[in-house]
């Protein structure tokens, strides 16, 4: 029985890795630029120059204030302030990183450059990128940037995160709450379910007339029967979820009607939260690393692009299925990224290891259930290992529900501390 990965997966992630560099990696000396200092591109940024100490590593990010995702649906349903969830970049200095404020615009592949809103342009030898996800807009017709503002999809944490908390605050008790769901691959497969649960909670707490639909472009999801378990015991009352085959899926919203609809029906919403359609953000296309899924393909090795050379894609920006699109496999794989970038300037070959991913959610509060999977990067592409992982059990109680939801706080703390602090 797994009843959750505790903070020593995180560090059996890396320990997986049996790989080590040679001395003389100490006084390597090449230009080396991340882009993106989210959960991905900051603990690469630091691991290179940790095994790289003679190298110039810069890590090119305009926010000062970092916000992350996971726990952000604890925000949304006002169990957690958002500045709970933010985080700063001081630490680059103390540890010889360059944080650049600035926004990376092009990639010119070919001259090892990229250039930057502020007019500069910075030449590199291996170029890192983790730039997380934008939204597809417009492709789920009648949602724009504009629409974003009256639907929120609070699919990148900070501002979105309160624009869908206070909308939920301020709603009427008695108004229909409507989240779309799209078809995968989308940030954090298990991460619409997890906050319908916790919308859900919110409404049997505080507003208990109302109830939340969710509208699914799939029939099945991550951890589906576990949540589904939780919601019959919870949230009878106030969570009704419809998958692809039962007329879920959203194909246009009306934000001037405040209206999602489906092939057969028309859903007004007193809230609606739109997760839309996904894919690599923007500095990934212009540097030629997205193929025409919108997403990039890499070497599984060592995560260089197979479009161009001498760049990496790492976090949800990239094509590493079956690991999922989530802050614990963007933290791995910048480990072990800077890893292979170390051993490959160091004049060592670039080899197999072993990927862990651990995924929590919260169904309420105080409880939470969880995946573990287990990956191979042995033959060039991803494969879970036959046997490997588990999740939470069903019919667990209340008791070990808890637990995972303790070991989850502890996940958190664990990889934010290591990545930012
Ligand atoms: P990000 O963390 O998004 O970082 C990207 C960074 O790149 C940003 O700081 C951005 O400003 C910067 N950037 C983008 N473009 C440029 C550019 N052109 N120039 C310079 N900088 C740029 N994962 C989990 O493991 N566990 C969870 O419980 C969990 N819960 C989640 C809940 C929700 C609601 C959501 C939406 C996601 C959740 N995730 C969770 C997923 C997790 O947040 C992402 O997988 C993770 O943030 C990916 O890291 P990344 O480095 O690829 O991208």
């Amino acid at each position: 029985m797994n009843i959750g990965p505790t903070r020593r997966h995180v560090i059996a992630g890396l320990a997986a890795s049996s790989l080590i560099l040679p001395a003389s990696a100490q006084t390597v000396s090449a230009r080396l630029l991340v882009v993106g200092g989210g959960f991905g591109g900051m603990i690469a940024a630091r691991r290179l120059k940790s095994l790289l100490p003679s190298a110039s590593v810069q890590l090119i990010e305009p926010r000062s204030v970092y916000h992350a995702c996971p726990f952000s649906n604890l925000v949304v349903a006002g169990e957690r302030p958002l500045s709970a969830q933010a985080f700063g970049y001081d630490v680059l200095g103390d540890e010889g990183v360059e944080h650049i404020r600035a926004a990376a615009v092009d990639v010119d592949p070919s001259a090892q450059t990229v250039s930057l809103d502020n007019g500069n342009t910075l030449q590199y030898d291996k170029l890192v990128l983790s730039p997380g996800v934008d939204i597809r807009w417009n492709a789920l017709e009648g949602y724009d940037e504009t629409v974003a503002e009256i639907m929120p999809h609070a699919w990148k944490a900070g501002t979105q995160t309160t624009l869908l908390k206070q909308q939920l605050a301020g709603m009427d008790d008695g108004g229909l709450v409507v989240m779309s769901v799209p078809a995968a691959p989308y940030r954090c497969p298990p991460g619409p379910y997890e906050r319908a649960s916790l919308i859900a909670h919110f409404l049997k707490t505080h507003k208990p007339k109302s109830r939340l639909i969710v509208l699914d472009s799939k029939d099945s999801f991550s951890k589906k029967p576990l949540f589904q378990e939780a919601w019959a015991s919870h949230y009878p009352d106030h969570l009704e979820w419809r998958g692809l085959s039962n007329d879920g899926r959203v194909g246009r919203v009306i934000a001037s009607e405040m209206t999602l609809e489906t092939d057969f029906e028309s859903f007004r919403a007193a809230v609606a939260n739109v997760i839309p359609p996904q894919k690599a953000a923007m500095i990934a296309e212009r540097a030629g690393v997205a193929d025409r899924s919108g997403w990039c393909p890499v070497n599984a090795l060592n995560f260089e692009s197979t479009l161009q050379a001498n760049i990496h894609v790492i976090g949800d920006a990239n094509i590493v299925s079956p690991m999922p699109k989530s802050a614990f496999s963007a933290n791995l794989q910048g480990k072990l990224c800077a890893l292979q970038i170390a051993r490959s300037l160091s004049g060592l070959s670039v080899e197999p290891t072993t990927l862990l991913n651990t995924c929590y959610s919260y169904t309420t509060p105080d409880e939470a259930i969880s995946v573990v999977g287990v990956y191979r990067n042995k033959t060039d592409e991803f494969s879970s290992v036959p046997g490997a992982g588990g999740i939470s059990p069903m019919d667990a109680g209340a008791e070990i529900r808890g637990q995972e939801a303790l070991q989850a706080q502890d996940w958190f703390r664990a990889i934010t501390g290591e990545t930012f602090g």
